[in-house]
């Protein structure tokens, strides 16, 4: 199984990780940062993250810092 971490506080909600991600796994949240933007949640109940990174690499805030494979 793998999943991603996202440091929350480094979001600034420009949402093009949602559209990178071929499972469509990544969604606005209603929690807000710091900065007061809605920031991305991670929501995976069926288990379908790939762990392709793809999310990470595409963020250009390295919001998304971790893909780990258990
Ligand atoms: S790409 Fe990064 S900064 Fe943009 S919404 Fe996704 S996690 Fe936030
Ligand atoms: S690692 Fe791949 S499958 Fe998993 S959330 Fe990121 S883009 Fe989606």
């Amino acid at each position: 199984m793998s999943y991603i971490k996202i440091d929350k506080n480094k979001c600034k909600a420009c949402y093009l990780c949602i559209s990178e991600c071929p499972k469509k796994l990544l969604k606005i949240g209603q929690e807000t940062n710091s900065l007061g933007n809605h920031v991305v949640e991670f929501c995976d109940p069926n288990n379908e993250c790939l762990g392709c990174a793809m999310c990470a690499t595409r963020c250009p805030d390295l919001a998304i810092t971790e893909v780990l494979r258990t």
